[in-house]
């Protein structure tokens, strides 16, 4: 069978050079850096990227993971809050909580969105709760219109956290201008990316005074800069941080958001390829999105398996199988994130808030069953691989069909541990 060679990623865009050099000539390398008449690339960038999301405001951050700590600070989240997260996601949506005291409680996933289950967002909201996250996991878009209600029955502001989803749309808008904030990773394996880099987004001019301050360590713009001078003048309203993007990151994004319609239309084509071909065989079926999903992103392709058509394998041991037939690299979705080995808050002194109710922190009271499921059934596939060209994908059938004829040896694998 032809063995796919995967795409590379990152890959540069075609003025992100250019860019990176006008950026070393300049004179300005920072945030804080000198005014040179004219605005930063930081700036730029985050005018650009409020453009194509249609968002009022973009402050950008340094990376994903400030950007959630910056938008949860603003909304003046802190010791003795909880903050409801997904319990299948990336390890920083507990860390980030953690990180301003306040205590993340995780709730069960929608098994059709593998993203948080409104019910399940409905009945762990307490009086304590301040903030719900929400985040639109691989290549789908939370039930926005429930949550939605949801927020606004409680009076409860939501985050939205579209690190999966640069460009994804639910209604005709954008992901991230639904909630109260929404930010972006645009760390090395995203679908915007410069290595590390981070935006948080907001309707609020108010919010957006209180993002900007709170990532350039209280600081904000001066009205009038001078030449020659930091653009960033002392305000002593904010205690902030320093989670500033510097200007080559921004210059590298800026050319990068070129170049991402493009790239999210090739892998939107793909994934549509991938979806036919999968209806062939039985025993696999693709995640598919709500219908309010009015464009969709793939930061990872997601199928579902029926594991008896596998001999009752695991997902991951499919993956590792299917990987070896294709060339195609099948991954497998995160453990549920009280039990993701990066998930270890009581290794840390500062996470021992008097009055913090240190079950919570464990895990849920009745685990999570439909996250434990995903990550035991789902298959993945980073978004690279949809970047290739045309019929990359047509060994796919048979080769599932291969490992379900094959899947008693599969099987005995499993059992030895290989
Ligand atoms: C990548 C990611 C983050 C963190 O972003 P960094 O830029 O790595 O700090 C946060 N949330 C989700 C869902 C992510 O995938």
């Amino acid at each position: 069978m032809g063995h796919l060679t995967v795409p590379a990623w990152p890959r540069p865009a075609q003025n992100a050079l250019s860019n990176v050099q006008a950026v070393l000539a300049s004179g300005r390398w920072s945030v804080p850096g000198n005014w040179q008449g004219h605005p930063s690339a930081e700036a730029r960038f985050a005018t650009h990227f409020a453009d194509f999301l249609g968002a009022p405001h973009c402050v950008p951050t340094m990376n994903g993971t400030a950007a959630l700590v910056v938008a949860l600070e603003a909304l003046d989240v802190g010791a003795g809050d909880e903050v409801i997260v997904p319990g299948l996601t990336w390890v920083a949506n507990a860390s980030t909580v953690l990180a301003v005291n306040a205590t993340p409680v995780m709730v069960d996933i929608d098994p059709a969105t593998l993203c948080a289950s409104p019910a399940a967002i409905e009945a762990a909201i307490t009086d304590r709760t301040r903030a719900i996250v929400v985040v639109h996991l691989f290549s789908s878009v939370a039930d926005l219109d429930a949550i939605l209600t949801i927020s606004k029955r409680y009076g409860i502001p939501v985050i939205e956290d579209c690190s999966h989803a640069h460009g994804a749309s639910w209604r005709g808008r954008r992901v991230g201008t639904w909630g109260v904030v929404g930010t972006f990773s645009m760390q090395e394996k995203k679908l915007l990316t410069a290595g590390e880099g981070g935006a948080v987004v907001c309707q609020s001019d108010d919010l957006h005074d209180r993002l900007y301050q709170l990532r350039s360590d209280g600081r904000r713009a001066a009205v009038r800069p001078t030449e020659g001078e930091s653009e960033l003048v002392a305000d002593c309203s904010v205690a902030g941080t320093n989670y500033c993007m510097s200007e080559f990151c921004a210059a590298v994004l800026d050319a990068q958001l070129e170049a991402l319609p493009e790239q999210n239309r090739c892998r939107a084509e793909n994934a549509a390829t991938v979806d036919k071909l999968l209806d062939e065989v039985s025993g696999i079926t693709p995640v598919q999105a709500l219908p309010s999903v009015t464009e969709r992103t793939y930061y990872q392709y997601a199928a579902r398996l029926d594991r008896e058509a596998f001999a009752g394998v695991t997902a991951a041991t499919v993956a590792r199988a299917l990987t070896a037939e294709t060339g195609l690299p099948f991954q497998t979705p995160y453990p549920p994130m009280y039990r993701h080995p990066l998930y270890q808050p009581r290794t840390k002194r500062r996470f021992l808030i008097e009055g913090r109710d240190p079950d919570l922190l464990e895990s849920p009271a009745d685990g999570l069953p439909e996250a434990e499921r995903a990550h035991l059934e789902v298959l993945t596939l980073h978004h690279p691989a949809l970047l290739a060209p045309d019929g990359a994908f047509e060994a796919l059938p048979a080769a599932i069909e291969k490992l379900q004829q094959e899947a008693g040896s599969l099987r005995v694998l499993e059992s030895a541990g290989k």
